[in-house]
């Protein structure tokens, strides 16, 4: 059995989880704005991917006996300046939930509760590539520009991004 204070956090993870797909979907229609269908796909197969991290919690806290508790999800930004300032977001807020995720960890190991530190080694992993893939787009946007056949290049090859 989750204990209540293991049960909280693991909502209000799945809110996180939640929030990272509505920013994601947020950023995709910008993109579709823009004419940008490769970005778009990309951000789109991303907010997926979101939605099955919250998904796994939210199996986890039932399989334990728990209640899962959706809570309020905010509003994401409408609009970046840039692709570069839109993916630096995208970096900065993997890099958040990679300490959120530790976090939950750290609890999980202070509470004993085995069943979780495993469950939790699948999404820190994952944290590695999280904040692997908006690296490197940074990087490539930062060869191509944001403009001309670099870009297009650019975003014919997020097109091909699979879905999980
Ligand atoms: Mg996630």
């Amino acid at each position: 059995m989750l204990s209540k204070r293991l049960e909280q956090a693991i909502n209000e993870q799945i809110k996180n989880e939640l929030y990272s797909g509505y920013l994601y979907l947020a950023m995709a229609a910008q993109c579709e704005s823009m004419n940008l269908k490769g970005f778009a796909h990309w951000l789109k197969v991303q907010a997926k991917e979101e939605l099955g991290h919250a998904m796994r919690l939210y199996d986890f806290v039932n399989d334990r006996g728990g209640r899962v508790v959706l809570e309020a999800i905010e509003k994401p930004p409408v609009e970046y300046p840039s692709l570069q300032a839109m993916f630096t977001t995208v970096l900065e807020h993997e890099q958040k939930v990679t300490v959120l995720i530790n976090k939950l960890y750290e609890m999980a190991k202070e509470e004993n509760d085995y069943p979780l530190q495993v469950h939790l080694q699948w999404f820190i992993e994952e944290q590695v590539e999280e904040e692997k893939n908006p690296t490197e787009i940074l990087a490539m946007l930062k060869l191509t520009g944001e403009g001309g056949n670099g870009l297009l290049m650019l975003d014919s090859k997020l097109r091909e991004r699979e879905e999980e």
